[in-house]
């Protein structure tokens, strides 16, 4: 079955602006002037439209987007009393649930971040509620979730971990970072499979509503990796995935077996192209926003203060040489400029032992880079993923990030004219459900550096502004690329997927997968 679509502006990547492709089932068969020797079964006139290849997410939370999805609805409240009052509307339309967790808040609402227990207590105290800040660095809780963690003055901040306190030492509600979350979360109900399937099924439905047809999870636990293997074989899981495996200094070793098997399980699943797990995450710091982002200069505010490294140079060495050895792609969260430097390090030292294959190194955030570092990214042939979306002075940045840093270097975020000329690569990714899974709320974003969308158009470090085109490239192509997928996606070139999406007036009309219509706009 041959479709000829005509008539329309399609963009690829670096090629001239072409008016007709074709496509064979699900494959595109021939683009430009050549597209129309063929003989087609239907010819679809797009009336002048622009299509663009579909958008890849190249770091996102799928999994963590649907749980949340799954608990009461915070996201974009400005108060503290809308945030009760949905907690709220949320325990009474769910009285069996034994836990309420939900996200995300922003924490910029209230100065310096730290949310009381007391405040989730008037509206809900027979149950734990744990709601995560946007920042996903950070959650709120209420005493009877302290209470049940054995939370109390005497508890000590766990290794690269915070427990928010009052004077007298006993814990307010906020606990940041992923070790002092573990503290509390550790007693909250296991997700089952099942409920895992199902957050995949929800995260493939709104993502193909908004035109992305593949994505890398980035944060993928050994019981994930299985629902992701489970929604392949059932069908659940539509839109193509890789899987970045979560390694920690202390399960980096351990895991190292599970995380083969499981990528072995993958590679035998019947589309074998539906799901890769062949990445590894590491997470080398926190956020600026929590206090925990790597900084080679101290905080403002904390003058003692660096901000916390989750992993020594040599374990982190070691972890990357073993598993650079066995084949997997590296994808290092560095959002601190010490961060960012000990991602680069590790990676330079690890080329010089491991022999040299196409290992296309990530690293995820790059917020701040120092000067000397930005040429590293090319020579060392690393991927910076850049958030499209954060690229503006939201209020986060203003009232959370500033005060920490101070303006100059919070004015010095996000680098991406001065990474492109120092010659990196960059791809796009969400975080979602940090930020909206949405490429067409951000793709605007790092052009314009504001976001109108939001209020806010005064420009941030404009120097930094990059094209529209290399915009549409970051979430299109270089993901593509990122994701060792560019044989298969990101652009409309013969012999790719027929991913692709109709605009327009800059809105998505329809968005086709496999050469099929799957979302067609209301
Ligand atoms: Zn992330």
């Amino acid at each position: 079955m041959r479709t000829l679509f005509t008539n329309a502006r399609f963009w690829s990547a670096d090629q001239e602006i072409f008016h007709d492709l074709l496509i064979e089932d699900s494959i595109i068969v021939a683009t430009g002037e050549s597209a129309k020797e063929f003989t087609a079964d239907t010819t679809i006139d797009l009336r002048d439209a622009f299509v663009i290849p579909a958008f890849i997410d190249g770091h996102a939370h799928p999994i963590f987007a649907g749980r949340e999805a799954a608990g009461p609805q915070i996201n974009g409240l400005n108060t503290v009393v809308e945030i009760q009052q949905a907690v709220k509307a949320f325990a009474e339309a769910n009285p069996t649930k034994s836990w309420i967790i939900g996200g995300a808040y922003e924490a910029a609402i209230i100065e310096g971040g730290d949310f009381d227990a007391t405040w989730l207590d008037e509206v809900v105290n027979d149950r734990p509620v744990v709601l995560h800040a946007v920042d996903h660095h950070t959650i709120w809780v209420n005493s009877k979730a302290l209470e049940l963690s054995g939370i109390t003055r005497e508890t000590k901040d766990p290794e690269g971990g915070t427990i928010a306190r009052y004077d007298n030492g006993s814990p307010k509600g906020t606990l940041r970072e992923p070790s002092a979350i573990a503290l509390v979360l550790e007693n909250a109900p296991a997700n089952t499979i099942e409920s895992d399937i199902a957050a995949i099924k929800y995260a493939c439905t709104e993502y193909l509503k908004v035109g992305v047809t593949a994505a890398i999870d980035s944060w993928c636990e050994k019981d994930m990796a299985r629902a992701y293997i489970a929604a392949a074989q059932s069908g659940d899981l539509t839109i193509v995935c890789n899987l970045s495996f979560l390694a920690t200094p202390t399960t980096w070793i351990a895991d190292i077996d599970e995380f083969n098997e499981l990528r072995q399980q993958s590679l035998e699943l019947d589309n074998s192209k539906l799901l890769q797990a062949n990445s590894i995450k590491f997470l080398l710091d926190g956020a600026l926003s929590a206090g925990t982002a790597h900084l080679t200069q101290p905080y403002l505010d904390d003058p003692t203060s660096f901000g916390i490294a989750i992993w020594n140079d040599t374990e982190l060495l070691n972890a990357i040489v073993a598993y650079d050895a066995l084949g997997y792609q590296l994808h290092l969260h560095a959002i601190g400029d010490a961060a960012v430097k000990q991602a680069l390090n590790a990676i330079e030292a690890m080329q010089k032992i491991n022999p040299e294959w196409d290992r296309r190194p990530v690293i995820v955030h790059a917020q701040l880079i120092c000067d000397e570092d930005l040429p590293r990214f090319g020579q060392l042939g690393v991927i910076a993923n850049i958030q499209p979306l954060w690229c503006y002075l939201d209020p986060m940045n203003k009232e959370l990030i500033a005060p920490r840093i101070g303006d100059q270097r919070n004015n010095q975020q996000y680098r991406l004219r001065s990474l492109i000329n120092a010659g990196a690569m960059i791809a796009y990714g969400s975080d979602w459900p940090i930020t909206s899974q949405i490429p067409m709320l951000a793709i605007d974003v790092p052009v314009t550096r504001t976001n109108p969308g939001l209020g806010i158009t005064q420009p941030w470090n404009i120097e930094e502004a990059i094209t529209k085109e290399e915009s549409l490239r970051f979430y299109t192509n270089n993901v593509a690329y990122q994701m060792f997928r560019e044989n298969e996606r990101g652009t409309l070139d013969a012999g790719k997927t027929a991913d692709f999406l109709i605009l327009r007036e800059d809105k998505i009309e329809s968005v086709y997968v496999n050469g099929y219509i799957s979302k067609v706009s209301e």
